[in-house]
C-alpha cells in the first residue's frame, strides 16, 4: 500500500531561481523595476477588501483584457501565473495515461512537470542547432494520442523566437484536433518583424491558446498573473478545470491597474532590449556561444560547465540560472547589474 501515487518519487522539482542577499540576481527573467506607484496603489486599495474572496469569475479584468487584446471575454481566462494555465492545459485536454504532450527540449521546465502530474506522457523534441523549436519535427512527432503542443515563443530558456510563416506552417500540418499552446511569456521584448504574435493566428485557429503574463514586462511576478486567449470552448474549459479563487484581490487589481500604465510599463523595455544586443555581442566578442534572443535573458550553451560558471558568478555577486550539464540562462537588466555579470563571464576560466 502506499499513501501517495508512486510516479511523484521521479517527479522533477521546479527549481526557482534563488535571490541571495547582497547579490544581482539575473536567475528569474524578472525586470528589476518595482510595480510602478499607480499600480501599487490600485494593490493597496483593493488589499483593504482582502476580509471577502476574490471575484471567482475575474470579470473586470477579464472585460479589461478582452478591450486590451481585441478579443471577446469569452475568449480571455485568467490563472494564477501562467505555468498555472499551462497545468490547467493538462487537465483540460490530457485523461488516459496514453494521451501525450508534445514540446519541444530544452524549454520552459514547468511542460515536463505539469505533464507529468496530470498524468500524461510527455514526447519530447530537441532543438535544432541554433536553438529553435524544430517545428517540423514537433508536427511529425504528433500522434493519434497527441493531445496537446507546447510552443514557447520567445524559448526559455535559450531565446529564439517562433516566425510567423513557421507557426502557420506548423499549425496546418497539426490539423484542428490537437490544441497547440503557445506560450509567449516573454511577448513584449520581441522586436523581430518575422517573429510570430499569436494574437494574430487566433480567429483562424480555434485550437489555438495563447499563453501571456504579467510576470515579466508588466513587473507583478509577484502577484502571479497570466492570462489565455483562445477560442471560447477551450477558454470554457480552461476556467472550468481552474483551482477556485486562485486569482486574489490584489492580483486582479494589481493586472487591471498595470494594463491602465501599459504604455508607461512597455516604455521601460527598449533599454533592456539594447542592453540585450549589448550584453550578447560582448559574450560572443568573449568567446562565448550565445543564441540569438528575443526574450530578456541570453542563453550560454556551456554543457559540464555550467554549474561551475554559475558557481563563478555566485562568487562575483551575480545569481544566474545554471541547467546542470547544459547551460546556463542570464536575465539582460540594467547597464550596470549586466556590467557586473559580462566582468564575470570575461574572467571565467573553464
Ligand atoms: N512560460 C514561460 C516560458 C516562462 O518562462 C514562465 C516563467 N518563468 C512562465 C510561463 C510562467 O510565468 P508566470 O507563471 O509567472 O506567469
Amino acid at each position: 500500500m502506499t499513501l501517495i501515487r508512486p510516479d511523484l518519487d521521479t517527479l522533477p522539482a521546479y527549481v526557482p531561481g534563488k535571490s541571495v542577499p547582497g547579490s544581482i540576481k539575473l536567475a528569474s527573467n524578472e525586470v528589476a523595476l518595482p510595480p510602478l506607484p499607480a499600480v501599487l496603489d490600485a494593490i493597496a486599495e483593493a488589499a483593504a477588501g482582502g476580509n471577502r474572496y476574490p471575484d471567482l469569475a475575474v470579470v473586470a479584468l477579464t472585460e479589461k483584457l478582452a478591450q486590451f487584446c481585441d478579443v471577446a471575454p469569452e475568449q480571455v481566462a485568467v490563472g494564477c501565473g501562467s505555468v498555472s494555465l499551462c497545468q490547467q492545459l493538462v487537465s483540460a485536454t490530457c485523461r488516459e495515461t496514453t494521451d501525450e504532450v508534445v514540446f519541444a527540449w530544452r524549454s520552459f521546465e514547468a511542460y515536463p512537470i505539469v505533464t507529468q502530474i496530470g498524468g500524461a506522457v510527455a514526447r519530447t523534441v530537441p532543438l535544432d542547432a541554433e536553438f529553435r523549436h524544430d517545428l517540423d519535427a514537433m508536427a511529425a512527432a504528433v500522434g493519434p494520442n497527441t493531445r496537446l503542443v507546447f510552443v514557447c515563443s520567445p524559448n526559455n530558456p535559450t531565446g529564439p523566437a517562433v516566425t510567423d510563416a513557421e507557426m502557420r506552417r506548423f499549425l496546418a500540418a497539426v490539423g484542428p484536433d490537437v490544441v497547440v499552446a503557445l506560450d509567449e511569456a516573454y511577448f513584449e521584448f520581441v522586436t523581430d518583424p518575422a517573429a510570430v504574435n499569436g494574437r494574430t493566428l487566433l480567429d483562424e485557429h480555434p485550437n489555438l491558446v495563447v499563453l501571456r503574463t504579467f510576470s515579466k514586462a508588466y513587473r507583478l511576478a509577484g502577484f502571479r498573473v497570466g492570462y489565455a486567449l483562445g477560442a471560447p470552448p477551450v477558454i470554457t474549459a480552461l476556467r472550468k478545470v481552474c483551482s477556485p479563487f486562485s486569482v486574489s484581490i490584489p492580483a486582479q487589481a494589481a493586472a487591471i491597474a498595470a494594463i491602465e500604465h501599459s504604455a508607461e510599463l512597455l516604455a521601460a523595455l527598449p533599454p533592456i532590449i539594447e542592453e540585450r544586443t549589448r550584453v550578447r555581442e560582448a559574450l560572443l566578442a568573449a568567446g562565448y556561444t550565445v543564441p540569438v534572443t528575443q526574450a530578456n535573458f541570453v542563453w550560454l550553451p556551456l554543457g559540464d560547465a555550467a554549474v561551475p560558471f554559475a558557481q563563478h558568478c555566485m562568487d562575483q555577486k551575480v545569481v544566474v540560472r545554471p541547467f546542470p550539464g547544459d547551460g546556463v540562462r542570464v536575465t539582460v537588466t540594467g547597464q550596470e547589474e549586466n556590467d557586473a555579470f559580462l566582468a564575470a563571464a570575461t574572467s571565467f576560466q573553464a
